[in-house]
């Protein structure tokens, strides 16, 4: 697992703008490294790495998982793309755009994001009491959603 980047994103509406990004950048846009790419933006949800390796179930060539990696690797690295992970799953991974915190369900495993400015009271309360600056972005805060908290 790597360590996520935490610069600055450098959000790219769309594939043809994060094509664009790269390219500016001085980076090749291979055959391999567009595949990713066009998997996360027509994709519409977070994905593994594997299931971008496998071609979102026919909708895009195969590809070798190692070289998946790689190519999310160096987009995380120039902030287009972010992860992030649901309990014991594998990192998901996304193009970055606003920066979004998460709460997972640990019974309907339902997930939300919200604004980082949502959950600034429970981390100023934490910083104060525990000296620790906490940060949702990477590994969700994990509980009950209010449904199922209340059929608890
Ligand atoms: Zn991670
Ligand atoms: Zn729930």
């Amino acid at each position: 697992m790597t360590a996520p980047h935490t610069g600055p994103a450098l959000a790219a509406p769309n594939l043809g703008a994060a094509v664009s990004a790269l390219r500016a950048r001085g980076f090749r846009v291979s055959s391999a490294r567009r595949l990713v790419l066009e998997s996360l933006y027509g994709a519409g949800e977070p994905l593994s790495a594997e299931r971008i390796a496998g071609g979102l179930e026919g909708r895009f060539p195969v590809s070798d998982l190692a070289s998946v990696y790689r190519n999310l690797e160096t987009l995380e690295e120039l902030g287009l793309v972010r992860h992030f992970h649901l309990g014991h799953g594998p990192g998901l991974y996304a193009p970055a755009g606003e920066e979004k915190e998460y709460l997972l369900c640990e019974s309907c495993h339902e997930l939300r994001a919200v604004d980082p400015s949502e959950l600034d009271g429970a981390r100023t309360l934490i910083q104060e009491e525990l000296g620790f600056r906490a940060r949702f972005t990477h590994f969700p805060i994990v509980g009950l959603c209010p449904a199922c908290e209340g059929s608890a």
